[in-house]
Formats: structure tokens, sequence, C-alpha cells
């Protein structure tokens, strides 16, 4: 049986340039840029309620690592460093041998270094602290939306919990809708690039990860003011679209794991958006304004307020 050493050494250890001191000591070392922030965010996935068990262990590892990467982006940030701290039922190494594949995968691809972390035996879990940096007073926070301001969305909403749904057989996917739905679920891609981009153009942000009328919300109210947004402008797969009944509504307005950002500009930044979004090659949507009164409305293309109740959104409350 390989010591707690041997599987931190075999499957924790991955070079670390950007660290002054790395996995091995008791703590690590690591150095601010002159003139930036240091942002700091943890998110834990645990068995059975962010994965089901039985999960591929690769998409585990991309996945824990990734939501925590959409966090930095919604913070404007530049992520650089990660911590892990995982709780193991077991030493199972093809397991191991898999998340840590999937894990080094998202930290490759986004030029992460693994600085440290903790091995514990317990019922799965896996935490992770993110580090990156963000110039001193340019990060987007949620509470600095204005009135005035447009609201925008990455990506397209509701596919990872369409995916979701698939698989807890509420829904039958089509073979090709399902593909991209499991992609989303498993495999998101956090917007790091959009966010670092945003962040001379933006007032506010946040990652959508509890479905876009939740964490819209979260700006309202930090920023202390409401919204106006138009259904039909708020982007999905051409699924959703011509399927617009309760279980697609559900997902788009309300579902989990989308991990796009939401974001609030001035609308003299629109067209300097329109740029981000073609350098960067992802779609950016215009869904509504920041308003003075309080609220959320959602709007149909007749301005009518469209009540939630009507759509069947609140029986999934
Ligand atoms: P200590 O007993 O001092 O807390 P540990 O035995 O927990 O040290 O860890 C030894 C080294 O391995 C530390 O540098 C720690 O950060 C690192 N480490 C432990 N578990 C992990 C992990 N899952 N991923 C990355 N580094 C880890
Ligand atoms: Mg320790």
């Amino acid at each position: 049986m390989p010591s707690e050493f041997n599987l931190i050494e075999k499957y924790f250890t991955h070079p670390a340039p950007k660290t002054d001191l790395g996995v091995g000591d008791d703590a690590a070392l690591i150095q601010v840029k002159e003139g930036y922030q240091l942002a700091i965010s943890t998110d834990t996935l645990v068995a059975g309620t962010h994965f089901f068990h039985a999960a591929d262990a690769a998409d585990i590892g991309w996945k824990s690592l990734a939501v925590n990467l959409s966090d930095m982006a919604a913070m404007g940030a530049h992520p650089k460093w990660a911590t892990l701290a995982i709780a193991l039922p077991e030493v199972n190494e093809a397991w191991l041998g898999k998340f840590s594949h999937g894990f080094f995968n998202c930290a490759d691809a986004f030029n992460i270094d693994l600085i440290g972390g903790d091995t514990t035996r317990g019922p799965l879990n896996i935490s992770i602290t993110i580090m990156g940096e963000v110039p001193i007073g340019k990060a987007l926070r949620r509470d600095s939306a204005q009135c005035g301001d447009e609201i925008w969305v990455s990506g397209e909403l509701g596919n990872a919990a369409l995916g979701l749904a698939h698989i807890e057989g509420e829904v039958q996917l089509p073979s090709n809708v399902l593909q991209t739905s499991l992609q989303a679920l498993h495999r998101p891609q956090p917007r790091v690039n959009l966010g670092l981009a945003l962040s001379c153009f933006a007032h506010s942000a946040i990652d959508i990860s509890d479905g876009l009328l939740s964490d819209l919300g979260h700006i309202l109210t930090a920023s202390k003011l409401g919204a106006e947004i138009q259904l039909s402008t708020i982007p999905c797969s051409e699924f959703t679209q011509t399927h617009l009944t309760t279980l697609p509504l559900k997902c788009m307005l309300a579902g989990g794991d989308d991990y796009e950002l939401c974001f609030t500009a001035p609308v003299n930044a629109r067209d300097a958006i329109l740029a981000i979004s073609k350098k960067i090659g992802l779609n950016l949507s215009r869904i509504g304004c920041i308003t003075a009164m309080q609220g959320l409305c959602l709007l149909d293309d007749n301005k009518m307020k469209i009540d939630l109740e009507l759509t069947g959104y609140d029986h999934f409350a």
C-alpha cells in the first residue's frame, strides 16, 4: 500500500514555474506582482452532491479546478496558483491516476501551478483554493453595477442542466444535443480570457453557477439596483430555443453549472465588448439593462412582464 507521501509525489506533484516553493514543505511561497492584489477563492465538490460517485474521475479532476477558475474569471483576475485538499475513502490508484490526469489537463490549459494541499481519508471530497492576481482596484465586483448599465451573458445557458436532467431521466435528449449538454456538464470551460479582457470595460460581473436569475440577483442585491431582461435575448441552444417549455426554460433561467459570465457595462462599452467577443471567439449577448427600481423583471418581446409562475418556473423553486 503506497504511503500518503508516495501518493502526493506520484499524483499531485507537477512542475510549478510560477512558484518560489511548491509541494513538499510545510507551506508554499509565492510572490504577487507589484501593483496587484491577490484574489482568493475556494470551492468544494462533494461526491453525491456535486457529482455522482460513479462519475468519470478525469471529469471530476477537470471540473473541480474549472469551477474555481470560473470564480477568478468572474473577478477579472489572472489565476496562477491552486491548492488541493482531497479526502479519499480508499486508495484507488486507477481512480487517482484519472483524477490527476483530468486535474492537470485543466491546470496546464490555464497555466496553473499546484502549490500544495492536503490528502486525507474520508468520504470523497475535493476542496480547491485558487489564487490569482488582479491590478489593484480593478477587480470586477458584484456590488459595482450602475443604473443604465447593459447586462451581458457569455456563451449559452442551460446546457449543463439539460444534461443533468437527461441523466436523471427527466428528459430524453436527441444524441447530438446530449453530447453538447454532457460536455457542458462535465467539462465546463471557465471564461478566464473574457474576465481579463473585461476588467477595463465592465462595472460588475459574476459567474453563473446557480442559474441566471439567482446569480444576476446577487449583482442586483449587492449593487442595490434592479434589472429588466428580455427572455428572447437570453442565449441558449437551438434545442432550448425550440422547446421553451417548462424544463428547458427552467434549465436556461435557473439551471446550475453553466459557468458562463454575466456582467454589466455602460452603453458606450458596447463596441469594445463586441470586439472582445470576436477576438476570443465567444458569443456575448446583451440581455437587458440595470434599473434604479429594485427587483428583476423578465419581459417578452412586447415588453410585457412575464409571470414566472405562469411559465411553471415557480414549481421548480
Ligand atoms: P503537513 O503534515 O506539513 O501538513 P502534508 O503531509 O499534509 O504536510 O503534505 C506534505 C506536502 O504535500 C505539503 O507541501 C502539502 O502542501 C503537499 N500536499 C499534500 N496533499 C496534497 C495534494 N492533494 N495536492 C498537492 N499537494 C499536496
Ligand atoms: Mg497536511
